[in-house]
């Protein structure tokens, strides 16, 4: 039978991430945690209670911070943990770049680089597992503000391959990550100390001040409600689908 994920949806809406998690363990064989090197970690550190069965992965962009690229080794390290990393393909890659340069981002958008770099790596390594995990929470950003629990992936499901996404720290705010961290004393990126909130490749992250949103600082250049890379466009269409409603 096919797994109900409005029914998780419903039934965990409220619940603790480790329940969340051991639920999504339990119930799929071929699972991954996308792991992106920032204050997703804590559930990095709370699948390492659950056996060797999830998948953990990153994707490699080639764009990410030093800093990042020490993170995830740290990381690997101390949980004595595999963690996968997702290359673009590079001649895709080498033909972005010969075309438009290394920083074509910044004049029309970021979502052709993000393709690349990104997407087709994760689509590449989501063909081969029915389901996912992902640190999105609805306190990040305006286009996260109905992320439920559990859902049906329809950006990355295949005819014959439906995916299903979790979304464990849905309903956690940034302080109850940090607080987090900080109890079970979880190796944290350092460029967190130096201002920066949500962390992803360098040339499209900055810091942000106190009072700005935590992801603020990705594609600043950008709408707000634009601010994804494909790995959650859903995020984007349901928000679309939000506002249309509301201005109705
Ligand atoms: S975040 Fe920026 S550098 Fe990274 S893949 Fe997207 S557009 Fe390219």
């Amino acid at each position: 039978m096919a797994y109900d994920a409005q029914a998780a949806a419903d039934r965990f809406e409220q619940a603790d991430p480790r329940d969340i998690l051991a639920h999504a363990v339990e119930g799929f064989d071929r699972i991954a945690l996308s792991f992106s090197g920032a204050e997703d970690v804590v559930l990095v550190d709370m699948v390492a209670d659950l056996g060797d069965k999830v998948q953990i992965f990153c994707l490699d962009t080639g764009r990410l911070h030093p800093e990042t690229y020490r993170f995830i080794e740290k990381v690997r390290d101390h949980y004595g943990m595999d963690i996968e990393l997702m290359f673009p393909d590079p001649e895709a890659v080498q033909t972005l770049v010969r075309d438009k340069g290394l920083f074509s981002f910044y004049r029309d958008g970021h979502q052709e680089c993000c393709a690349i770099r990104k997407i087709e790596p994760l689509r590449r390594k989501l063909a081969t597992v029915d389901a996912w995990i992902t640190g999105q929470r609805r306190d990040q950003s305006p286009t996260r503000t109905a992320v439920p629990v559990a859902q049906n992936d329809r950006a990355f499901s295949a005819p014959g391959h439906p995916l299903v996404k979790f979304n464990p720290l849905a309903n956690w705010t940034a302080t109850q990550v940090w607080d987090y961290i900080r109890d079970y004393q979880v190796p944290f990126n350092e460029l967190h100390e130096r201002g920066f909130r949500s962390i992803g490749c360098e040339p499209c992250t900055r810091p942000v001040a106190p009072h700005e949103h935590e992801r603020a600082g990705r594609w600043w250049w950008e709408e707000a409600t634009q601010k994804e890379c494909g790995l959650h466009i859903t995020n984007i269409r349901e928000a679309d689908i939000g506002n249309a409603r509301e201005s109705a």
